[in-house]
């Protein structure tokens, strides 16, 4: 059993598909471990993509991360992390696979809908980031 973290992001929090979203990880395995909706502070933001911080588009990144209220969920299931991000399809919509959550929500790089950590260390430092042990089970 592995866990992992997904954002549903501003865009798609404002698109109203919430719903839509969150009916992908049930009908394919993945339990909702914990979840929350939140106004990202930028502080929170810039913490949490950290590891973008020297890229170009990191204040563009930040921007669009506080521009409105998100829904984080804690992900659980076999294989959850690289399952979430099959789910997910590609980082720009425009090369995403047909059915993927970017490809049917998202509309270009900046606004692509969801975020899901890459590896069981992110998930990990992820996870913790927003979630004490007792909102998870
Ligand atoms: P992913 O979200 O698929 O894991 P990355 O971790 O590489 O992708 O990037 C984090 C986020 O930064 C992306 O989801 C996207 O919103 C943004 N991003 C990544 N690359 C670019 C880019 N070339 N131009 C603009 N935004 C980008
Ligand atoms: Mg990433």
């Amino acid at each position: 059993m592995e866990q992992t973290l997904s954002i549903i992001k501003p865009d798609a929090v404002a698109k109203g598909v919430i719903g839509k979203i969150l009916d992908r990880f049930e009908s394919n395995g993945l339990k909702i471990a914990a979840m929350k909706k939140v106004q990202l502070s930028r502080q929170d933001a810039e913490a949490f993509y950290a590891v973008h911080a020297a890229r170009p588009f990191f204040n563009d990144l930040v921007d669009f991360m506080v521009s409105g209220p998100v829904v984080i969920t804690v992900l659980e299931g076999e294989n959850a992390i690289l399952k979430n991000r099959d789910l997910m399809g590609a980082t720009n919509p425009k090369e995403a696979a047909p059915g993927t959550i970017r490809a049917d929500f998202a509309e270009n790089i900046d606004a692509n809908a969801v975020h899901g950590s890459d590896s069981a260390e992110n998930a990990a430092i992820e996870i913790a980031f927003f979630f004490s042990g007792r909102e998870i089970s």
